[in-house]
């Protein structure tokens, strides 16, 4: 049909904008997005560990401002449901080495995005996993809640720097097909390639 053609296409040429003379762009928005969501649990971390909140208190910085945001569990499943879409829609913009990394930060995020869509459902429906009176991770049957977690942004994190280092200094090869001005001294032109 002419409609669907016409929405594919502008989705397409969206996409062709975000990976291509846009990229630079997004990921700086997206990059703010992760730091803004690792300050949260960063915040809960010094809540917990430096001054010795108890765990139930330590709500990190919105969750402090906006205790529901965190009870709802719609603050951070809001953040994994943003993340997972930023590492599908960037990933056309990288190649060779780095497009391994990133693709890899997505596979992980796709468990910790249903992580949180669990955690949400529960919270909503106040039917909790495990026999337990909040709502619970899967993982959670091996490690406390604020720790898994912690562990979960570092294995998504990890993999997505590795690629955006790679990304901004590409070799010879990434270089010529990359469609995008994030790479670093991207004019000029190698030598002995
Ligand atoms: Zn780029």
């Amino acid at each position: 049909m002419t409609t669907d053609t016409a929405q594919s296409a502008s989705t397409r040429s969206w996409s062709a904008v975000v990976n291509g003379r846009g990229h630079r762009t997004a990921m700086n928005i997206f990059m703010a997005i992760v730091i803004a969501h690792w300050a949260e649990h960063i915040a809960q971390a010094i809540q917990i560990w430096a001054l010795g909140w108890p765990r139930p208190r330590a709500l990190g910085l919105l969750g402090m401002a906006f205790p529901w945001l965190v009870s709802s569990e719609w603050l951070h499943y809001g953040f994994a449901l943003v993340m997972l879409g930023g590492l599908w829609l960037l990933r056309a913009g990288f190649h060779g080495r780095a497009t391994r990394w990133w693709v890899i930060a997505l596979g992980i995020q796709v468990w910790h995005h249903l992580e949180h869509f669990l955690l949400l459902v529960q919270a909503q429906t106040h039917h909790y996993l495990f026999g337990a009176s909040v709502p619970t991770s899967i993982i959670q049957q091996f490690l406390p809640r604020v720790e898994l977690h912690l562990f979960y942004n570092a294995l998504v994190t990890v993999p997505m720097a590795v690629a955006v280092v790679l990304h901004l200094r590409p070799n010879a090869g990434e270089r010529a097909v990359a469609r995008c001005t994030c790479a670093v001294g991207r004019r000029v032109q190698p030598v002995g390639a």
